[in-house]
């Protein structure tokens, strides 16, 4: 049977490598009965919402979606439709591998990292409160009288929950991803020595859950220290479980370990279902130019081919990939030894050579 499953374009250049991503999952034989749903600026202006109720039933109803990225407008605007995605839908873990591929450059020894990042809360709550507005006002005068804090009157505020369910969650999705993945430490990554009441809970309720699964090794870091000690001994580390905004940062680090944002997928989990995206985002000066890597949209779609149980075509899809990479022929401009390289090739082109890696016509 075929399995139903929800393709959000997006927007920018999302609608050029989900096109291609779909065209790869299609080559492995997997049969999928793809739906496409609607999500950003276009969606915007046609529906007047980025992100329409229909999209929303429709991974409610297939229960897994493959998503291209979607632009949110800086400062302004409306808020971002992957955050509102992830909290509608309770996809309350971002897992984001980081593996080097042989033939991709990089400054850095062979890196094989997982970050697992909370999705729900911490300061993408979206709890804020706008300079100037009775309710900042409020809330500052609140501040002062309960913790006899001065806040400049001409502030903003913006409000960073960490509670002790989402972090036994996410940090038990944690370690039973590296029990399933035959790894062997967690990390756990905070500033717990500033924010004593948000991330010292995070660290105290992470301990409390690794003496649960005392089977796997765990260990913290303190968020400046792990950036640091992730550029010169990324190969100390293994899974990296983190709040919200840290795990949002140590993943483009990360990217930029293993070769960059054009190699680095993602995937969002709940218990009634996931959403697989790229790390990178919309990447707009790059909209229609035939032009960014598919890979990491491509490398999602292996997760989530996984995540369906077609473990084999996900297999020889990620072969497929790795194989391409590794040659250095038909790949984009990114993975080239100089960017302005002429035989770089376009999106779809490389998608083509990943097809015809998977069919064994080269
Ligand atoms: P971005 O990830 O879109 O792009 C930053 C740079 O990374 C690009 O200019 C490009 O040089 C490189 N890059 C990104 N994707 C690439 C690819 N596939 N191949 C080759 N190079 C690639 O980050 P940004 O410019 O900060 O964000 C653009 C928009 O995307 C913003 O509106 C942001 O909010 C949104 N965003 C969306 C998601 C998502 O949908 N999940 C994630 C991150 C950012």
């Amino acid at each position: 049977m075929a399995h139903k499953v929800t393709l959000i374009p997006g927007d920018g250049v999302g609608p050029e490598i989900a096109e291609v991503a779909k065209n790869c999952i299609d080559a492995t034989g997997v049969r999928i009965d793809w739906e496409i749903a609607e999500a950003g600026s276009e969606a915007h202006q046609k529906t007047g919402t980025p992100l329409p109720p229909e999209t929303i039933e429709s991974v409610r109803r297939n229960k897994v979606a493959l998503k291209g990225p979607v632009t949110t407008p800086v400062g302004t605007g409306f808020r971002s439709v992957n955050v509102a995605l992830r909290q509608e839908l309770g996809l309350y873990a971002c897992l984001r591998p980081c593996k080097t591929y042989q033939g991709v450059k990089t400054f850095f020894p062979p890196v094989d990292l997982v970050v697992v990042r909370e999705n729900t809360e911490d300061l993408y709550a979206g709890i804020e409160f706008e300079q100037g507005t009775d309710s900042c006002r409020e809330i500052i005068e609140a501040v002062q009288r309960l913790g006899r804090k001065k806040v400049r009157p001409d502030s903003g505020i913006s409000i960073k929950p960490i509670s002790i369910s989402a972090t036994r969650r996410i940090v038990q999705f944690a370690f039973d991803h590296a029990r399933k993945h035959g790894r062997r430490k967690v990390t756990a990554v905070h500033k717990a020595n500033i924010m004593k009441f948000s991330d010292g809970l995070f660290l105290q309720t992470a301990r409390k859950v690794a003496e649960e699964n005392c089977d796997i090794e765990f260990e913290d870091r303190i968020v400046d220290n792990m950036s640091m000690q992730l550029v010169q001994k990324p190969e100390l580390y293994d899974v990296l479980v983190l709040p919200n905004l840290y795990g949002d940062i140590l993943s483009d680090l990360c990217a930029g370990l293993v070769g960059g944002l054009g190699i680095a997928p993602g995937a969002n989990y709940g218990d009634n279902g996931a959403v697989f995206e790229a790390t990178h985002g919309s990447a707009p000066k790059y909209k229609g130019l035939n032009k960014v890597n598919p890979t990491a949209l491509i490398l999602s779609a292996v997760l989530m081919l996984s995540h369906l149980g077609e473990e084999a075509a996900a297999r020889k899809l990620e072969h497929a990939v790795a194989d391409v990479i590794r040659e250095g022929r038909y790949v984009t401009y990114d993975l080239k030894p100089h960017r302005d390289d002429p035989a770089a090739v376009g999106t779809r082109e490389m998608g083509e050579a990943i097809i015809r890696k998977i069919q064994g016509a080269e």
